[in-house]
């Protein structure tokens, strides 16, 4: 089972590349992905594609500086489609702990779902100031996305927090020492990393490569790419 965390839909000028959900099918069955989590911030247009592709699942986009951001993330997640939140607060512009996200987090509990953060970029994404969201909301599991990304003190700064924080999860897409994951699952443990490929900007085939070159041993293995992210969105065990 590889269930891939973090997908992205639609088009992105800016990095010439675009995915739409044929593209999406088709890329899952040429990468093997069994279930994929995808997001973008047209919550509806996300809603479209994953309704009648029932391997495809949706994070509600939220920015908490829009007004009723909270009730309408809420509506969202009353479709079970939607398996989660994604937060990304450099685009957004906010600090990831700011009071006004905490309804968020307090949503994403109730609901047994999980907050998917963009960590690695200076001034809003660095995972200390995502740390700090998981501190104050203990009850709320946490996913940095990337693991700190591309530079080795934010990547090794996720890893601390992780270690830390014990509602921090680190999923592995665009991060790009394989070297990084082991070290996570054997600081943080198997169960709190995960993969994804933050398609289109990554390729699966690349990121998957990555965690299986990383040396985890094969029961770990299964839990990065697969087993932890059907627990975590799905609240599916085993
Ligand atoms: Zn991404």
């Amino acid at each position: 089972m590889i269930v891939d965390s973090h997908m992205h839909l639609g088009e992105f000028p800016l990095f010439n590349v675009s995915l739409d959900g044929s593209g999406l099918d088709k890329l899952m069955a040429s990468c093997g992905l069994d279930k994929a989590i995808v997001f973008h911030p047209d919550n509806s247009m996300v809603q479209r594609v994953i309704a009648d592709r029932p391997s495809i699942f949706g994070l509600v986009w939220a920015n908490p500086r829009e007004p009723d951001c909270v009730q309408a993330v809420a509506s969202f997640l009353d479709d079970q489609n939607f398996r989660g939140i994604k937060l990304h607060p450099l685009l957004d512009g906010y600090h990831p702990n700011d009071p006004m996200v905490h309804p968020l987090a307090d949503l994403a509990a109730e609901r047994g779902l999980p907050l998917l953060i963009h960590t690695g970029h200076p001034i809003f994404t660095l995972p200390w100031s995502v740390e700090e969201l998981a501190q104050a909301k203990p009850e709320t599991k946490v996913i940095m996305g990337h693991m700190g990304h591309g530079n080795i003190i934010y990547i090794n700064a996720a890893i601390d927090g992780a270690e830390r924080q014990p509602n921090v999860y680190l999923e592995t897409s665009g991060m790009p020492m394989h070297t990084k994951i082991a070290e996570a699952v054997n600081r943080v443990g198997a169960s709190r990393v995960l993969y994804g490929s933050d398609a289109p900007f990554h390729h699966p085939e690349v990121e998957l490569l990555k965690v299986r070159l990383s040396g985890i041993k094969s029961s770990d293995l299964s839990m990065v790419l697969g087993k932890n992210a059907e627990r975590l969105f799905f609240n599916i065990s085993g």
